[in-house]
Protein backbone atom coordinates (compact mmCIF):
# COMPACT_ATOMS: atom_id res chain seq x y z
CA UNK A 1 0.00 0.00 0.00
CA UNK A 2 2.83 2.63 0.49
CA UNK A 3 3.80 1.85 -3.06
CA UNK A 4 0.26 2.84 -3.71
CA UNK A 5 0.97 6.24 -1.78
CA UNK A 6 4.09 6.99 -3.69
CA UNK A 7 3.03 6.07 -7.32
CA UNK A 8 -0.86 7.99 -7.19
CA UNK A 9 -0.93 11.22 -8.96
CA UNK A 10 -1.32 13.46 -6.26
CA UNK A 11 -2.37 17.43 -5.65
CA UNK A 12 -0.90 19.19 -2.68
CA UNK A 13 -3.21 22.44 -1.78
CA UNK A 14 -1.14 23.33 1.55
CA UNK A 15 2.31 23.52 1.72
CA UNK A 16 3.90 26.63 3.40
CA UNK A 17 7.48 27.11 1.53
CA UNK A 18 9.93 27.49 4.23
CA UNK A 19 7.87 24.81 5.95
CA UNK A 20 9.13 22.75 3.21
CA UNK A 21 12.84 22.65 2.85
CA UNK A 22 14.40 19.25 2.99
CA UNK A 23 17.64 18.67 5.43
CA UNK A 24 19.44 18.25 2.55
CA UNK A 25 18.81 21.58 1.00
CA UNK A 26 19.11 22.90 4.53
CA UNK A 27 22.59 22.03 4.71
CA UNK A 28 23.05 22.78 1.03
CA UNK A 29 22.18 26.74 1.93
CA UNK A 30 25.10 25.86 4.69
CA UNK A 31 22.59 25.08 7.97
CA UNK A 32 24.54 23.30 11.12
CA UNK A 33 23.63 19.63 11.57
CA UNK A 34 22.52 20.81 15.07
CA UNK A 35 20.37 23.70 13.11
CA UNK A 36 18.96 21.11 11.06
CA UNK A 37 18.69 18.39 13.79
CA UNK A 38 15.83 20.41 15.83
CA UNK A 39 13.89 19.68 12.71
CA UNK A 40 13.73 15.81 14.27
CA UNK A 41 11.36 16.16 16.85
CA UNK A 42 7.95 14.35 16.74
CA UNK A 43 6.19 15.81 19.10
CA UNK A 44 6.44 19.84 20.08
CA UNK A 45 3.50 21.76 20.21
CA UNK A 46 2.36 24.59 18.27
CA UNK A 47 4.20 27.62 20.17
CA UNK A 48 7.20 25.51 19.75
CA UNK A 49 7.16 24.71 16.07
CA UNK A 50 6.83 28.54 15.39
CA UNK A 51 10.01 28.73 16.26
CA UNK A 52 11.36 26.16 14.23
CA UNK A 53 10.94 28.62 10.91
CA UNK A 54 13.56 30.62 11.84
CA UNK A 55 15.95 28.21 10.65
CA UNK A 56 14.80 28.23 7.26
CA UNK A 57 14.26 32.21 7.39
CA UNK A 58 17.65 32.63 8.19
CA UNK A 59 19.00 30.52 5.82
CA UNK A 60 16.65 32.15 2.58
CA UNK A 61 17.81 35.59 3.21
CA UNK A 62 18.44 36.73 0.09
CA UNK A 63 17.28 36.29 -3.68
CA UNK A 64 19.53 33.87 -4.78
CA UNK A 65 18.50 31.46 -1.83
CA UNK A 66 14.84 32.32 -2.15
CA UNK A 67 14.77 30.92 -5.62
CA UNK A 68 17.18 27.95 -4.71
CA UNK A 69 14.79 26.85 -2.58
CA UNK A 70 11.97 27.74 -4.34
CA UNK A 71 13.15 25.27 -7.40
CA UNK A 72 14.12 22.75 -5.03
CA UNK A 73 10.50 22.28 -2.92
CA UNK A 74 9.04 22.07 -6.04
CA UNK A 75 11.31 19.57 -7.28
CA UNK A 76 10.70 16.93 -3.95
CA UNK A 77 7.38 17.27 -4.95
CA UNK A 78 7.06 16.37 -8.47
CA UNK A 79 9.17 13.43 -7.34
CA UNK A 80 6.58 12.36 -4.88
CA UNK A 81 4.55 12.16 -8.00
CA UNK A 82 2.50 15.53 -7.29
CA UNK A 83 0.67 16.50 -10.24
CA UNK A 84 -0.04 19.93 -9.29
CA UNK A 85 1.13 22.19 -6.45
CA UNK A 86 -0.14 25.21 -4.47
CA UNK A 87 3.05 27.10 -3.02
CA UNK A 88 2.31 29.38 -0.45
CA UNK A 89 4.78 31.69 1.30
CA UNK A 90 5.20 34.83 3.13
CA UNK A 91 6.63 38.18 1.71
CA UNK A 92 9.17 39.04 4.04
CA UNK A 93 11.89 42.06 3.89
CA UNK A 94 15.49 41.33 4.84
CA UNK A 95 18.61 43.45 4.96
CA UNK A 96 19.63 42.21 1.62
CA UNK A 97 15.91 42.14 -0.16
CA UNK A 98 12.73 43.72 0.04
CA UNK A 99 9.27 41.98 0.12
CA UNK A 100 8.48 42.71 -3.25
CA UNK A 101 12.02 41.46 -4.69
CA UNK A 102 11.39 38.42 -2.25
CA UNK A 103 8.25 37.59 -4.30
CA UNK A 104 9.73 38.22 -7.17
CA UNK A 105 12.81 35.41 -6.29
CA UNK A 106 9.71 33.07 -5.52
CA UNK A 107 8.15 33.11 -9.34
CA UNK A 108 11.16 33.46 -10.77
CA UNK A 109 11.72 29.78 -8.79
CA UNK A 110 8.13 28.77 -9.91
CA UNK A 111 8.94 29.90 -13.81
CA UNK A 112 12.15 28.56 -13.91
CA UNK A 113 12.22 25.02 -12.57
CA UNK A 114 12.21 22.13 -15.01
CA UNK A 115 10.32 19.49 -13.15
CA UNK A 116 7.12 17.86 -14.75
CA UNK A 117 4.45 19.46 -12.25
CA UNK A 118 2.25 22.46 -12.60
CA UNK A 119 2.87 25.24 -9.69
CA UNK A 120 0.91 28.29 -8.63
CA UNK A 121 1.83 30.73 -6.12
CA UNK A 122 -0.36 31.95 -2.46
CA UNK A 123 0.70 35.16 -0.77
CA UNK A 124 0.37 34.66 3.00
CA UNK A 125 -0.46 37.62 5.54
CA UNK A 126 1.10 36.85 8.76
CA UNK A 127 -1.48 37.42 11.50
CA UNK A 128 1.41 38.67 13.92
CA UNK A 129 1.60 41.59 11.55
CA UNK A 130 0.26 44.75 11.89
CA UNK A 131 -3.22 45.94 9.91
CA UNK A 132 -0.79 48.45 8.31
CA UNK A 133 1.81 45.97 7.22
CA UNK A 134 -0.55 43.79 5.96
CA UNK A 135 -2.28 46.39 3.77
CA UNK A 136 1.50 47.17 2.35
CA UNK A 137 1.73 43.27 1.72
CA UNK A 138 -1.84 43.06 -0.17
CA UNK A 139 -0.65 46.08 -2.20
CA UNK A 140 2.28 43.89 -3.23
CA UNK A 141 0.28 40.94 -3.93
CA UNK A 142 -2.26 42.58 -5.92
CA UNK A 143 0.33 44.18 -8.47
CA UNK A 144 2.12 40.95 -8.78
CA UNK A 145 -1.49 38.98 -9.56
CA UNK A 146 -1.94 41.89 -12.09
CA UNK A 147 1.71 40.72 -13.61
CA UNK A 148 2.02 37.11 -13.30
CA UNK A 149 -1.71 35.98 -13.52
CA UNK A 150 -1.02 32.30 -14.44
CA UNK A 151 1.51 31.45 -10.94
CA UNK A 152 -0.41 34.31 -8.41
CA UNK A 153 -3.32 32.90 -7.81
CA UNK A 154 -4.06 33.33 -4.26
CA UNK A 155 -4.40 34.70 -0.82
CA UNK A 156 -3.82 33.23 2.88
CA UNK A 157 -3.88 34.25 6.41
CA UNK A 158 -1.49 32.05 8.31
CA UNK A 159 1.23 32.61 10.98
CA UNK A 160 0.89 31.97 14.85
CA UNK A 161 -2.88 31.57 15.96
CA UNK A 162 -2.62 32.74 19.26
CA UNK A 163 -1.36 36.68 17.98
CA UNK A 164 -3.36 39.02 15.65
CA UNK A 165 -6.43 38.62 14.03
CA UNK A 166 -8.48 38.22 10.89
CA UNK A 167 -8.42 41.71 8.65
CA UNK A 168 -12.17 40.89 7.07
CA UNK A 169 -11.38 44.08 4.78
CA UNK A 170 -7.65 42.68 3.65
CA UNK A 171 -9.32 40.02 2.38
CA UNK A 172 -12.45 41.55 0.41
CA UNK A 173 -9.79 43.78 -1.51
CA UNK A 174 -7.66 40.78 -2.14
CA UNK A 175 -11.08 38.97 -3.64
CA UNK A 176 -12.50 42.29 -5.67
CA UNK A 177 -8.87 42.10 -7.29
CA UNK A 178 -9.31 38.24 -8.50
CA UNK A 179 -7.57 36.25 -5.72
CA UNK A 180 -8.72 33.16 -4.48
CA UNK A 181 -8.62 33.45 -0.43
CA UNK A 182 -7.50 30.07 1.65
CA UNK A 183 -7.41 30.95 5.37
CA UNK A 184 -5.83 29.33 8.13
CA UNK A 185 -8.85 28.38 10.68
CA UNK A 186 -9.63 27.54 14.35
CA UNK A 187 -6.56 26.09 14.47
CA UNK A 188 -6.56 27.07 18.22
CA UNK A 189 -10.11 27.21 20.12
CA UNK A 190 -11.67 31.02 19.19
CA UNK A 191 -14.92 30.73 17.72
CA UNK A 192 -15.43 34.53 17.29
CA UNK A 193 -12.58 34.66 14.87
CA UNK A 194 -13.41 31.02 13.32
CA UNK A 195 -17.08 32.23 12.99
CA UNK A 196 -15.79 35.78 11.27
CA UNK A 197 -13.68 33.28 8.68
CA UNK A 198 -16.66 30.77 7.82
CA UNK A 199 -18.92 33.80 7.16
CA UNK A 200 -16.39 35.26 4.78
CA UNK A 201 -16.73 32.16 2.50
CA UNK A 202 -13.39 31.77 1.89
CA UNK A 203 -12.61 29.41 -1.08
CA UNK A 204 -10.81 27.13 1.19
CA UNK A 205 -9.78 27.19 5.15
CA UNK A 206 -6.92 25.44 6.38
CA UNK A 207 -6.77 22.85 9.36
CA UNK A 208 -10.54 23.74 10.77
CA UNK A 209 -9.30 22.11 14.03
CA UNK A 210 -11.46 23.78 16.45
CA UNK A 211 -14.96 23.31 14.71
CA UNK A 212 -16.17 20.32 15.21
CA UNK A 213 -18.05 20.35 18.71
CA UNK A 214 -16.21 16.72 19.49
CA UNK A 215 -12.84 18.48 18.74
CA UNK A 216 -13.52 21.47 20.72
CA UNK A 217 -16.08 23.53 18.76
CA UNK A 218 -19.40 24.34 18.61
CA UNK A 219 -22.53 22.84 17.09
CA UNK A 220 -23.03 26.40 15.66
CA UNK A 221 -19.82 26.51 14.14
CA UNK A 222 -20.19 22.81 12.72
CA UNK A 223 -23.78 23.52 11.12
CA UNK A 224 -22.12 26.66 9.37
CA UNK A 225 -19.15 24.59 7.84
CA UNK A 226 -22.27 22.13 6.46
CA UNK A 227 -24.30 24.70 4.88
CA UNK A 228 -21.56 26.18 3.38
CA UNK A 229 -19.11 23.35 2.46
CA UNK A 230 -15.95 24.92 2.19
CA UNK A 231 -13.13 22.41 1.18
CA UNK A 232 -10.90 22.13 3.97
CA UNK A 233 -7.14 21.67 3.74
CA UNK A 234 -5.97 18.89 5.75
CA UNK A 235 -2.69 18.30 7.71
CA UNK A 236 -2.57 15.04 9.20
CA UNK A 237 0.82 15.34 11.00
CA UNK A 238 1.11 18.57 11.36
CA UNK A 239 -1.78 18.70 13.49
CA UNK A 240 -0.44 15.45 15.78
CA UNK A 241 2.99 16.46 16.04
CA UNK A 242 1.80 19.56 17.31
CA UNK A 243 -0.56 18.18 19.52
CA UNK A 244 -3.46 20.25 18.47
CA UNK A 245 -5.10 16.91 17.59
CA UNK A 246 -4.63 13.64 20.38
CA UNK A 247 -3.84 10.97 17.33
CA UNK A 248 -4.21 10.18 14.15
CA UNK A 249 -7.43 7.72 14.88
CA UNK A 250 -8.93 10.62 16.64
CA UNK A 251 -8.30 13.03 14.45
CA UNK A 252 -10.79 16.08 13.39
CA UNK A 253 -11.50 14.91 9.24
CA UNK A 254 -13.38 12.04 10.71
CA UNK A 255 -15.92 14.82 11.18
CA UNK A 256 -15.44 15.28 7.25
CA UNK A 257 -15.90 11.81 6.48
CA UNK A 258 -18.63 11.00 8.20
CA UNK A 259 -20.45 14.19 7.32
CA UNK A 260 -19.00 13.86 3.27
CA UNK A 261 -17.66 17.61 3.50
CA UNK A 262 -14.90 18.50 1.05
CA UNK A 263 -11.38 18.22 2.06
CA UNK A 264 -8.11 17.75 0.61
CA UNK A 265 -4.80 15.64 2.04
CA UNK A 266 -1.76 18.44 2.52
CA UNK A 267 1.35 18.54 3.70
CA UNK A 268 1.66 22.21 5.63
CA UNK A 269 5.18 21.99 6.20
CA UNK A 270 6.78 18.79 4.92
CA UNK A 271 10.73 19.67 5.93
CA UNK A 272 9.65 20.68 9.22
CA UNK A 273 7.44 17.40 9.74
CA UNK A 274 9.91 15.29 8.11
CA UNK A 275 6.41 14.30 5.77
CA UNK A 276 5.32 13.85 2.19
CA UNK A 277 2.11 13.96 0.40
CA UNK A 278 2.64 10.02 -0.37
CA UNK A 279 3.22 10.00 3.44
CA UNK A 280 0.23 11.72 4.71
CA UNK A 281 -1.70 9.23 1.96
CA UNK A 282 -0.39 6.63 3.87
CA UNK A 283 -1.55 7.39 6.90
CA UNK A 284 -4.78 8.10 5.75
CA UNK A 285 -5.24 5.11 5.05
CA UNK A 286 -3.58 3.41 8.20
CA UNK A 287 -4.94 5.23 10.74
CA UNK A 288 -8.87 6.11 8.69
CA UNK A 289 -9.34 2.82 6.97
CA UNK A 290 -9.38 5.12 3.56
CA UNK A 291 -9.11 2.29 0.43
CA UNK A 292 -7.53 2.86 -2.91
CA UNK A 293 -10.72 3.86 -4.42
CA UNK A 294 -11.58 6.77 -1.27
CA UNK A 295 -7.54 7.80 -1.83
CA UNK A 296 -7.56 8.13 -5.25
CA UNK A 297 -11.49 10.08 -4.78
CA UNK A 298 -9.26 12.85 -2.36
CA UNK A 299 -7.14 13.01 -5.04
CA UNK A 300 -9.34 13.96 -8.07
CA UNK A 301 -11.45 15.80 -5.80
CA UNK A 302 -8.59 18.45 -4.97
CA UNK A 303 -7.91 19.06 -8.69
CA UNK A 304 -11.68 20.44 -8.08
CA UNK A 305 -11.07 22.73 -4.71
CA UNK A 306 -7.75 23.87 -6.63
CA UNK A 307 -7.48 27.24 -8.36
CA UNK A 308 -6.00 26.01 -11.81
CA UNK A 309 -7.72 27.09 -14.42
CA UNK A 310 -10.58 25.23 -16.07
CA UNK A 311 -8.05 23.81 -18.96
CA UNK A 312 -5.44 23.29 -16.22
CA UNK A 313 -7.99 20.98 -13.90
CA UNK A 314 -9.31 18.98 -16.88
CA UNK A 315 -6.06 18.14 -18.08
CA UNK A 316 -5.31 16.95 -14.39
CA UNK A 317 -8.79 15.08 -14.55
CA UNK A 318 -7.48 13.35 -17.43
CA UNK A 319 -4.31 12.39 -15.61
CA UNK A 320 -5.85 11.12 -12.90
CA UNK A 321 -8.55 9.07 -15.02
CA UNK A 322 -5.40 7.55 -17.29
CA UNK A 323 -3.81 6.87 -14.34
CA UNK A 324 -6.61 4.81 -12.87
CA UNK A 325 -6.93 2.86 -15.85
CA UNK A 326 -3.76 1.78 -16.01
CA UNK A 327 -3.13 1.21 -12.20
CA UNK A 328 -6.44 0.22 -9.95
CA UNK A 329 -8.27 -1.87 -12.33
P1 LIG B 1 6.93 30.88 4.72
O1 LIG B 1 5.64 31.66 4.71
O2 LIG B 1 8.04 31.67 5.37
O3 LIG B 1 7.33 30.36 3.38
O4 LIG B 1 6.68 29.55 5.58
C1 LIG B 1 6.76 29.51 6.98
C2 LIG B 1 5.64 30.32 7.61
O5 LIG B 1 4.37 29.72 7.31
C3 LIG B 1 5.67 30.32 9.15
O6 LIG B 1 6.53 31.33 9.63
C4 LIG B 1 4.21 30.60 9.50
O7 LIG B 1 3.92 31.97 9.41
C5 LIG B 1 3.46 29.88 8.40
N1 LIG B 1 3.03 28.53 8.82
C6 LIG B 1 3.65 27.37 8.56
N2 LIG B 1 2.95 26.33 9.10
C7 LIG B 1 1.89 26.87 9.70
C8 LIG B 1 0.77 26.31 10.39
O8 LIG B 1 0.63 25.09 10.60
N3 LIG B 1 -0.15 27.19 10.86
C9 LIG B 1 -0.05 28.54 10.65
N4 LIG B 1 -1.02 29.31 11.15
N5 LIG B 1 0.97 29.09 9.99
C10 LIG B 1 1.93 28.27 9.51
Amino acid sequence: MEKFCVSIPKIELHAHLNGSLSRATLKDLGCLEEDVQIYNKSDIDLQTCFQLFSVAHKATSDVNSVKYVTKQVIKEFADDNVLYLELRTTPREEQNMTEEEYIEAVVDGITSHKSPIVVKLLLSLDRRRSIEEQRKTVKSIIKFKKLYPDIVKGIDLSGNPSFGEFYEDLFIEARYNGLFTAIHCAEIKNDIEAERILNFNPDRIGHGTFLHPESGGSQRLWQMNKMLQIPTEICLTSNVICRTTKSYKEHHIQAWIKDELPFSLCTDDKGVFNTSLSKEFFLAYQHLNLNREQLWKISRNSIDYSFASNREKQELRIKLKEWRQENMQ
